[in-house]
C-alpha cells in the first residue's frame, strides 16, 4: 500500500471510502433496477415494487435497513430481494480493497468510477442481457479525464507506460478485437448473436482506463472465466447448448482483477518465461 498518512487519519479515510462505497451501491440498486426499464436514475424517489409505497428516509440507510426491517416493505410486507445489501456491500469492499492496494490516489479515484460502472453493468447484462449504452459513456467521460490527467499533469500509473497514447491503444484494443470476431461470426456464420456489440463498447472506457496491457489481459481471463463457467453449467445441465449466457459478467469480474493485479500477474509471468 503506498500511504503516507498516519494512522489516526487513515482509519477516518477507510470508514469514510467504506460508508461512501455503501451509499454508492444503493444508487446503483436504482441504476440497475431502472435504467434497463427506461426510467430516470434521479426522480422519482424510490419506492416498493410491490405496493408502490415510497420508501421512507430512514429506511434507505445501506444494509442496515434491510436487516432492520428483516428483508420485508414495512408497508405490505412483501420480501426485499437479499441481491440490494449484496451490491451495497459488494461496491463497499471493492472500493475498500481498491483504496488499500492504491492508497490516496488517482488511481483508486478513477479505479472506484470505473468498478462503480461495472457493477451496475455485471447485474444488468446478467439480468436482461444488455449493456446500457449511457454506462458506456458515463465510463468514456471518467476515462477521458483519467486520460488527461495522464498526458498533462503524471502518467497513470496502471498504464505502465508513460507514452501519452497508450491508453488510447487501450480503448481500441480489445474492443477491436472483439469486433472483428463479431464481424467474422456475422459475416461467416450469419450468426449475430454470439457476440453483443455492447461487450464490443464495454471495452473501449475499460481501456481507457486500464491501458493496452491490462486490457488484453482483461480480454484473456475473461473468454477464459467465461469458457469455464459455460463448460460447468453445460456438465450441471443448469444451461443447455442453445441457451446464451451474457459475456459481461465474466469481463467485467476479469478487469476487477486486471486492474487490481494485472501488472504483478504479466510481470510474474514474464520472469517465468525468462524476460
Ligand atoms: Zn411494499
Amino acid at each position: 500500500m503506498i500511504n503516507t498518512l498516519p494512522a489516526g487519519s487513515q482509519i477516518v479515510v477507510m470508514v469514510f471510502i467504506f460508508l461512501t462505497g455503501l451509499c454508492t451501491g444503493s444508487f446503483l440498486n436504482v441504476c440497475i433496477y431502472r435504467i434497463p426499464a427506461g426510467k430516470s436514475i434521479i426522480s422519482p424517489p424510490s419506492a416498493c415494487p410491490e405496493c408502490g409505497e415510497r420508501i421512507k428516509f430512514s429506511d434507505m440507510i445501506p444494509v442496515v435497513s434491510y436487516i432492520l426491517l428483516k428483508g420485508k416493505c414495512r408497508n405490505c410486507k412483501a420480501s426485499i430481494s437479499l441481491r440490494y445489501p449484496a451490491v451495497e456491500l459488494l461496491t463497499a469492499v471493492i472500493w475498500f480493497v481498491t483504496y488499500l492496494r492504491y492508497g490516496l490516489t488517482v488511481e483508486t479515484a478513477g479505479l472506484i468510477l470505473l468498478f462503480s460502472i461495472l457493477i451496475a453493468v455485471f447485474f444488468i447484462d446478467l439480468d436482461h442481457m444488455i449493456i446500457p449504452n449511457g454506462l458506456v459513456l458515463t465510463g468514456l467521460a471518467g476515462g477521458a479525464a483519467v486520460f488527461l490527467y495522464h498526458v498533462f499533469i503524471k502518467p497513470f500509473g496502471l498504464y505502465g507506460s508513460t507514452s501519452w497514447y497508450t491508453p488510447l491503444i487501450g480503448m481500441v484494443s480489445s474492443s477491436g478485437i472483439l469486433f472483428l470476431i463479431a464481424l467474422i461470426g456475422l459475416i461467416i456464420y450469419k450468426n449475430d448473436g454470439a457476440m453483443g456489440m455492447g461487450d464490443v463498447k464495454i471495452f473501449m472506457p475499460i481501456g481507457l482506463f486500464l491501458g493496452w496491457k491490462l486490457s488484453l489481459l482483461t480480454l484473456v481471463l475473461s473468454v477464459f472465466l467465461g469458457g469455464i463457467t459455460s463448460l460447468v453449467l453445460l456438465i450441471l445441465k443448469i444451461k443447455d447448448r442453445k441457451s446464451a449466457i451474457p459475456f459481461g459478467p465474466f469481463i467485467v469480474t476479469a478487469s476487477l482483477f486486471s486492474a487490481l493485479y494485472g501488472n504483478e500477474l504479466i510481470r510474474w509471468y514474464l520472469q517465468l518465461c525468462g524476460y
